[in-house]
């Protein structure tokens, strides 16, 4: 048997009872033969807790405080984790990221893997030692603890796996990718596989189950991907098979995928605002001048829409950004008013990005079709509109989310058969 990685996410060590679970499911894998490193979250609602209390000391916070502070979570459950498996007779000892060490750049909040330094884990491996390792933390060039980015323990599982040469197992409070949110499509289904390729799409227009930089890792390195459930009994019958498939869903190559659909999931994000500029002269240079401050000031813009305004000699320019930097691009923009000289600035936090996301559409036509149909006939009027080789997104009224979620899921034939 070979390597593995097996991440459990915040849920699925909750409290102490849930940590002795998945104590079970990593003494099932070292029985069946497998050196294991784990990959542990903080317990449920902690890093949200944390991360509240910085934001009540300061506002504006040192973020290489935040990464000190909401860091701990990870390293209480890796402790806990160790101790309950010793207590069990399996030995195990948690590492730190800067234990490992596992190297990132320095941006702090968000900060991406440079380097994983696996011999040592690899070589207690080896010697039967499960390495439990705390997720979302790294070390950065100043020495100083990094944080990755919410959900960024997927991403430390993926790193460690592709460092370690093993498998990886994500393992959440679903039993693996559907067709759509479960929690807002009762009628979603389980995939047995998806391409990394749509699942990359999938975690970056809001499906939250993986976390997106961990989908690319996994695509680059090749990384044997399951997602599947820590809910479901920690018993040998849920060994996954010889062949490294299991209970949940494979991330994997597309050739992999004998079922092809055209449509395999709709994802949906709140994280989004519109901001609509009126009346900017229809003249070379206006975007650029427009967008470029926002990109300096570190700003990403998504859905772009230009219109002739009614005048008929102006143009209309909306587009959107994530909510959380709204008001930072309402500011930026104020600031060059003047220089681009346009009429209005209006802006909106209530809208949510709804996206059909499928390979299948590379060669069939009339996916986008269907879905503005479908909207329309539930009278959700589409504000702006992008498409890439497999995936449409709209941006609509936010009320109308999970209606709009709904109706696409069937549309293209998603939903479950009763
Ligand atoms: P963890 O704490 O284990 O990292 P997350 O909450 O980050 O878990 O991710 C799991 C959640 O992702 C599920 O509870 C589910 O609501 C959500 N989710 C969103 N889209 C999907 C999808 N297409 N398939 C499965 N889960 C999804
Ligand atoms: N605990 C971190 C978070 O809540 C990282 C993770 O769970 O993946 O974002
Ligand atoms: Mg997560």
């Amino acid at each position: 048997m070979g390597r593995l990685v097996m991440k459990f996410g915040g849920t699925s060590v909750a409290d102490v009872e849930r940590i002795r679970n998945v104590a079970r499911h990593v003494e099932r894998e070292v029985k069946a033969g497998h050196h294991v490193a784990v990959v542990v979250s903080a317990m449920a609602g902690t890093t949200d807790r944390l991360a509240g209390w910085c934001r009540e000391a300061a506002p504006f916070h040192d973020a290489r405080e935040y990464d000190a502070i909401v860091a701990s979570g990870e390293q209480v459950t890796s402790g806990l984790l160790a101790i309950v498996l010793q207590d069990m007779g399996i030995p195990a000892r948690s590492w730190h990221g800067w234990q490992i060490p596992l190297k990132t750049d320095g941006v702090h909040g968000a900060a991406r893997i440079a380097a994983i330094d696996g011999d040592e884990i690899r070589k207690r491996m080896e010697q039967g030692q499960v390495a439990v390792i705390a997720g979302f933390q790294g070390i950065g060039p100043d020495k100083r603890i990094t944080t990755l980015g919410r959900g960024g323990s997927d991403t430390s599982a993926v790193a460690v796996a592709a460092a370690l040469d093993a498998a990886c197992d994500i393992y959440t409070d679903v039993d693996g990718v559907y067709t759509a949110d479960p929690r807002i499509v009762s009628a979603a289904r389980k995939l047995d596989r998806i391409s990394y390729e749509e699942m990359l799409e999938q975690a970056s227009l809001g499906a939250k189950v993986l976390q997106t930089r961990s989908v690319e890792l996994a695509m680059v390195y090749k990384v044997p991907l399951q997602v599947r459930s820590s809910f479901e009994p920690p018993d040998a019958a849920n060994q996954n098979k010889p062949d490294g498939t299991g209970p949940g869903t494979l991330v994997c190559d597309e050739e992999r995928i004998v079922e092809q659909h055209v449509v395999s999931g709709i994802a949906y994000s709140r994280d989004e605002a519109k901001v609509a500029i009126r009346k900017v002269k229809d003249q070379p240079g206006v975007s650029a001048s427009l967008f470029g401050p926002l990109a300096e000031a570190d700003i990403s813009v998504d859905m772009i829409v230009q219109n002739v305004s009614a005048d008929g000699s102006t143009a209309d320019i909306t587009f959107t950004v994530a909510r959380k930097d709204l008001q930072k691009a309402i500011e930026v923009l104020n600031g060059v008013k003047d220089k681009i000289g346009f009429q209005e600035l209006m802006h909106s936090a209530d809208v949510a990005k709804v996206s059909v996301v499928g390979i299948g559409m590379r060669s069939h036509a009339g996916v986008a079709a269907r879905m503005f149909k479908s909207l329309a006939e539930k009278g959700i009027n589409i504000q702006a509109i992008t498409t890439s080789e497999i995936k449409v997104s709209v941006l609509i009224d936010e009320a109308y989310t999970e209606l709009a979620v709904r109706a696409l899921h069937q549309a293209y034939g998603l939903d479950a058969k009763h």
